[in-house]
């Protein structure tokens, strides 16, 4: 192709293209404005061409985008502006619903210094709309974050669920270990909860069980103590550097506020009638394995004693269970 057509060819490209393109000289002007960019702007190419980049667009001045100007027309660097430290330097907009709502266009922003003959400094500045993609990265995102708490969340209560329990025991029981500190199980189960469901129906139940973990969970001040559904109507509650004496503490505490609920229970086969539960305790001290499945099975035993016992109670596990 000769040169005569080639440059009306490359002008409709440039006027075509789904792309901001600005060209400036080394004072800054703007030389070059395509269609894209008036129509994402506002501005015209006729107002645009001839003025100073930092005079039609003044926010730009001081900022990552003067910075980077600067860069290509003295040192001929070339930058990508990180879209996610620069969401929307230029004041662009995707369409003029956008423009009346002040919703800018996400923008990935690329700027390009351009040599032409010997001495003639220029710097290409190219603008992507990356609203499209970063909009649906955000939905993927929510969307992964949403999976995450219900892939660990008790889908009745809300509370930590067995999932999460295995994988936070394993934890601490190894972060105790390595820290030569101790770590605390209680195992808490509803006491008389067949007899519950049986006369208040499995509903009413469902009720009980988000009552008791909610009153549970908001005795729990420390963010790492966790309550976690074991099972049908048992929670497992872990406190990590609690001794035995401080789990006992927050066992009666817990214990208490099951009895505060007064939640009414007609037919218990015991002289309370009402919700209660019995607890069993165990704490893991530093020179005892670090062996998860052995606390919990000494939770456990203790808990089966309360039950034996005639429930509504707490019974701790042996020290060296
Ligand atoms: P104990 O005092 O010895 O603990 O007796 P219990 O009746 O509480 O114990 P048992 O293990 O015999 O019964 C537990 C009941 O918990 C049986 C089951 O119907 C009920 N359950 C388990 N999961 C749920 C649930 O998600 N919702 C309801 N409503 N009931 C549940
Ligand atoms: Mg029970
Ligand atoms: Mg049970």
């Amino acid at each position: 192709m000769s040169s005569p057509s080639r440059l009306p060819l490359l002008e409709s490209v440039l006027e075509a293209v789904s792309l901001g393109v600005i060209v400036i000289d080394d004072a800054r002007r703007v030389v070059l404005w395509n269609k894209w960019m008036s129509r994402h702007s506002g501005c015209d190419a006729h107002k645009a061409l001839g003025a100073d980049l930092f005079e039609l667009l003044p926010e730009l001045r001081g900022g990552r985008v003067e910075m980077a100007v600067t860069q290509a027309l003295t040192n001929h660097f070339s930058s990508l502006l990180s879209p996610t430290l620069n969401r929307a330097p230029f004041p662009l907009y995707s369409d003029p619903a956008a423009l009346g709502r002040g919703e800018r266009m996400q923008q990935a922003v690329a700027i390009t210094p351009l040599a032409v003959g010997d001495d003639a400094r220029y710097c290409l500045i190219q603008l992507n709309d990356v609203s499209m993609a970063a909009s649906r990265e955000k939905l993927l995102r929510e969307q992964t974050e949403k999976l995450r708490m219900q892939t660990f969340s008790d889908g009745l209560t809300g509370v930590a669920n067995r999932r999460a329990f295995d994988v936070a025991i394993d934890r601490e029981v190894r972060r105790a270990k390595r820290n030569g500190t101790v770590v605390s199980l209680l195992m808490i189960d509803i006491d008389y909860f067949k007899p519950y469901n049986d006369h208040y129906g499995h509903q009413q139940g469902d009720q009980c069980l988000i009552q008791v973990s909610s009153a549970l969970q908001a005795l729990l001040q420390r963010s790492v103590d966790m309550l976690a559904r074991y099972g049908g109507e048992e929670f497992a509650v872990i406190l990590p550097d609690n001794d035995k004496h401080q789990a006992l503490h927050m066992a009666q505490a817990l214990h208490a506020r099951v009895l505060d609920l007064a939640i009414p229970h007609e037919h218990t086969g015991g002289p309370v009638k009402q919700i209660t539960v019995s607890i069993g305790v165990a704490t893991l001290l530093p020179g005892q394995p670090a062996d998860p499945a052995a606390l919990i099975g000494a939770a456990d035993q203790a808990l089966y004693a309360a039950k034996r016992q005639g429930r509504n109670r707490i019974v701790a596990a042996p020290a060296e269970y």
